[in-house]
């Protein structure tokens, strides 16, 4: 191999080198992209379940509260009967569907049959 064939030779495994090491830059920059992506996304994943487990919680809330107000629905023995019976007649509902609220003076067959069900 002559002098002048090695000089070419070095001179092409600089230039490749030279893609090479730009490539590489490349793939670091796309490399930091996607670090940064992924970042992003697990801070939005963090706080989407943050707000999702907050979402649960009042739903699970809401149902303990409505099995609550069902079994109001249910036979009351003495004196949870007699507080319901007259916030009734108070002109309130007892019944599962809107407890509480005003009745506006009308009956509500969901608050009379609450009634039924505890005189049997
Ligand atoms: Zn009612």
């Amino acid at each position: 191999m002559g002098n002048r064939e090695i000089f070419d030779q070095v001179s092409d495994m600089e230039k490749q080198i030279g893609e090479l090491y730009e490539q590489l830059g490349d793939l670091k920059g796309k490399l930091s992209d996607l670090l940064e992506e992924n970042h992003r996304l697990a801070h939005e994943n963090h706080h989407l379940r943050n707000h999702l487990d907050s979402f649960t919680e009042e739903s699970v809330e809401k149902q303990q509260e409505k099995s609550d107000s069902k079994q109001q629905k249910g036979i009351f023995p003495g004196e949870g009967y007699d507080n319901l019976a007259r916030l009734y007649e108070e002109g309130f509902h007892i019944c599962s569907l809107e407890f509480g609220s005003p009745r506006r003076n009308e009956d509500c067959i969901f608050c009379l049959d609450f009634f039924d069900k505890t005189k049997l």
